[in-house]
Order: C-alpha cells, then structure tokens, then sequence
C-alpha cells in the first residue's frame, strides 16, 4: 500500500523534495491528519459509483483516499507550481484527473456533463478560506449539478451557514446557503491538523442539496430583499428595503413594505435578521409586484 500524505511527516517531506512553501495567496493549509480525512468521506458517503469534485487537491493528501473510495475524481487546481508535487503522489491514480484551472473560472456543468454523463457530482474540499463564499455560492446556484457540498471552512463561517433567526451569525450567507441546501455539521477541526496551521479552528460542513427549493418565491426579489435587509441590519426591515432594495433599478417605498408586513402578521418595526427564510420568501410574494 502506498504511504498515506496526510502525516506530520510525509507532509514536511514532499514540501522540502520539491522546494514548496505554502502559498497564501492561495489559502494553501495542507491536512495532515488522516482521521479527519476519513470523516470528510464518510460524511460525503462516497462510493465507487460516485464522480467526486475535489477543489484544491494541494498536494493530494484528501485526493489519495478520494481515490480509493470514489469511482472517479475530478480534481480543480490553481497552483501550477504543484504539477510535479501531485505528478508523483498522485501517480497510482489512474481514476484522478486534474484541471488546472480557477475554480471561479470552471464551466461546472460541461465538467458534470463530460466526467458523469450530467449525473450530479459529489464536492468534496478543504476550501482556500479566501474565496470560501464565492466558491460555495457559485456551486449552490448551479442547478442539479451536485447532489452534495462537503466542505471544510473557517468555523466561524459554517456557524453563520447553520445560523437561524435571533443570533448574531444569521445573515445573507444563511439564508442564501439554507435556500439551496440543508446544512449538517461533521466536525470541529483545530488548528494542529494542517501545516501551516491556520490562525482559526475550522469546521467540515456537509450540505445537501435540495431537489426543489424548499420554500416558494420570487427568487430574484427575495435575494434583492435579504440583501437589502443585512447590509443595514440595524434598521428596520421597511427603512432598509425602502432605502437599500434595488432590482433592475426598481425601488420599493417604505409603505409597501410595512403593508406587506401587516398582511403576514408581522410587526411595523421588525428588523430583517428577525424573518426566517420562509418569511422572506412570503415576503418575495407580496412585494415590488
Ligand atoms: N486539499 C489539500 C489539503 O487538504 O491538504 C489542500 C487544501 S488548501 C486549504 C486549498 C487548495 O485550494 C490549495 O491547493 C490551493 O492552491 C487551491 N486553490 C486556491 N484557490 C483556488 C481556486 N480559485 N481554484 C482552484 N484551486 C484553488
């Protein structure tokens, strides 16, 4: 069997044979712990008849185990400079294919299509934590090209993905990730997992995606009104909407909101971070009709 890279050890061995020092700017934390690994793909429940997406492989710790576990891995990475690095760790897998390339600049749907036959794909990543929330939405609004998202982030951003109403970390971020997929906690990771140790404790978030939306909206109006609510959370939901809403150069009057709000049952004077998704979606449904 070949050795397992996400030691201490084999990590720091393969960073000094090939001369690599971790690179920031692309939020490169290399696992060096093989259990959490394992937990990844259990979580995932990957099998040999799933098409895996690995963002990132770095210099293919995760990539080894997706490959015995996964029929077929489909690899996306930024760094060239790790092209030798993955050449040899990655050399008795025959079922890894790497695409090096921007994840942000990745035409998901022809990747499902050539790799799987258009069947969803699997995501499984130890996330750059820089591009965490571009990454994530990109992939949640591509529509029936994953089945599911397990993913390794900055702790506190999977406690504002899992967030409700009423807590400080519900946000745009919640409600946009909740609408396209249920979110599950996997497991807290702390910093000694990684080399270089990041400055945060990290989170493995797994999130299922949903067949149908789970709620039923105006899409568009309903984003235009979440974002309208957080990016002045202070004030009221009807002074924010009134004075931040904007789709399509449309604006929506302070009365129109409060009106909406009483046809709901709602208070005047509720702030947005106190509606639930379903709420605004009942909102997306009374409002800038
Ligand atoms: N999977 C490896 C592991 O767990 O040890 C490396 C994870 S490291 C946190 C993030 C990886 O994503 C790095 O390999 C980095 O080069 C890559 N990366 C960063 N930005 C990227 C982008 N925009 N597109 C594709 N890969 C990117």
């Amino acid at each position: 069997m070949r050795e397992i890279l996400a030691s201490p050890g084999a990590t720091r061995y393969i960073l000094e044979k090939y001369g690599i020092k971790a690179r920031k700017k692309y939020g490169q934390n290399f696992l060096i712990d093989a259990g959490v690994i394992r937990n990844i793909i259990d979580a995932a429940e990957i099998n040999k008849d799933d098409c895996v997406l690995e963002i990132g492989p770095g210099i293919g710790s995760m990539t080894q185990l997706l490959s015995e576990a996964a029929g077929q891995v489909i690899c996306v990475e930024i760094d060239e400079g790790l092209r030798p690095v993955l050449a040899e760790t990655l050399e008795d897998c025959g079922n890894v294919k790497i695409l090096w390339q921007d994840i942000l600049k990745t035409d998901l749907r022809a990747v499902c299509e050539e790799s799987n036959g258009g069947r969803p794909l699997k995501v499984v990543a130890n996330l750059p934590y820089y591009v965490t929330t571009p990454i994530l939405m990109q992939l949640l609004e591509q529509e029936k090209v994953f089945s599911s998202i397990t993913v390794m982030v900055q702790k506190e951003v999977a406690d504002r993905i899992r967030s409700g109403p009423g807590h400080k970390e519900y946000g745009a971020l919640s409600l946009a990730v909740q609408y396209y997929a249920q979110p599950e906690a996997v497991m807290t990771v702390p910093p000694h997992c990684f080399i270089p140790r990041p400055g945060v404790d990290s989170s493995v978030l797994c999130l299922k995606a949903y067949a149908e939306p789970p709620v039923e909206c105006r899409e568009k109006v309903m984003f235009a009104l979440i974002r309208a609510a957080f990016n002045q959370r202070r004030k009221t939901l009807a002074n924010a909407v009134s004075h931040g809403y904007c789709l399509e150069g449309r604006k929506i009057s302070r009365e129109e909101v409060t009106g909406a709000l009483e046809k709901m049952g709602l208070p005047a004077a509720i702030r947005g971070e106190a509606l639930s998704l379903e709420q605004f979606a009942q909102l997306s449904l009374l409002i800038d009709l």
